[in-house]
């Protein structure tokens, strides 16, 4: 086996196009789990944290921010400006593993992983991010929610790699959480996640919303019907219902040892409630 170790991301692409069946290496704590255990013995391995590109978190003109797709979760939750605009997503990464995981995990091998449980996603789904590919035919954007298309699966096509995660500006008066239930308190796979952006107007209406689930499904979802619950409301009592029975009657999870069908349904509602009170306060500035 090849291990390739390219400086830019056009000589990552190339080895890519050259090497299709090659696998791309961010932090690797999927990939190497995989590679020991035997379920993969590809041909070659290429090694992305050498590329300055991939390595960088950059705020943008339009206050936007760029994160380059090898930079390791522990550096986001160290960015206080990152942390301050998006707390949903950061807290998301920070969920990852341990503290030694994060040192190497990165937001984007989590969502190429294409696991359904995965933490991030349905974080950086509410927050609405797209991902910068890059491969033989140039550049371009996609949304975070069309990167899976099943479990283990991607519409990245042949030579194609993740550049970035692009995640927009904040928006005035508005806030993200993320939420999962695991058994343990820590390390451990959600049962469920949940991740919502919430936005305000001056008077405290709820203008707009995006909730998505992780867990319950063969991808992370997004749910209309939660997020139509909340728009035009101050995010009362009976809103929160409604959100909570939206995510109860969206999630299609399977029964493991984990949770059964039943209560991974009735856990959605619960951490979708839970997830757009903290999106609320911050919001609010609250919290
Ligand atoms: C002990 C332990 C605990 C864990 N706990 C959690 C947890 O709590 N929550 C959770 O969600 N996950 C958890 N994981 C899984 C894993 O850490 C995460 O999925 C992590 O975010 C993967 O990121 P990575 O950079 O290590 O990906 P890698 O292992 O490097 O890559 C993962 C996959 O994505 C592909 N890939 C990587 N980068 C790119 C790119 N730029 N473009 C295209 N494809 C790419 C790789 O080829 C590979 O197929 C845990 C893993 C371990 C070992």
């Amino acid at each position: 086996m090849k291990f390739q170790a390219p400086e830019s991301i056009e000589e990552a692409v190339a080895i890519l196009t050259a090497e299709p069946e090659a696998k791309l290496l961010a932090g690797g704590t999927d990939l190497l789990v995989r590679l020991r255990a035997g379920h993969i013995a590809p041909p070659a391995i290429i090694d992305l944290k050498r590329i300055d590109d991939m390595m960088t978190i950059t705020r943008l003109d339009d206050g936007g921010w760029r994160i380059g797709a090898a930079v390791p979760s522990a550096e986001m939750f160290e960015h206080a400006a990152l942390k301050a605009d998006w707390p949903g997503v950061v807290e998301a990464a920070d969920l990852i593993g341990s503290t030694q995981v994060q040192g190497r995990a990165t937001i984007v091998g989590n969502l190429c992983n294409a696991g359904p449980a995965a933490d991030s996603v349905p974080a950086i789904v509410a927050a609405s991010a797209h991902v910068e590919i890059t491969g033989p035919n140039g550049t371009r954007t996609a949304a975070v929610e069309d990167i899976p298309t099943a479990p283990g699966k991607t519409s990245l096509a042949p030579g194609e790699l993740v550049t970035a995660l692009l995640l927009p500006p904040r928006a005035p008066h508005s806030g993200s959480a993320y939420l999962r239930f695991i058994p343990r308190t820590e390390m451990d796979i959600a049962v469920v996640g949940c991740g919502v952006v919430i936005q305000l107007d001056e008077g405290g209406t709820i203008t707009d919303a995006r909730v998505s689930l992780g867990a319950v499904g063969p991808k992370v979802m997004l749910v209309p019907d939660a997020a139509k619950a909340l728009i035009g409301t101050s995010g009362d009592d009976a809103a929160l219902a409604a959100l909570a029975t939206a995510c109860t009657a969206a999630a299609t999870p399977i029964d493991d040892k984990r949770g059964t069908v039943e209560f991974r349904k009735h856990v959605s509602g619960v951490l979708g409630q839970r997830a757009a009170k903290i999106a609320m306060s911050r919001a609010k500035g609250e919290a």
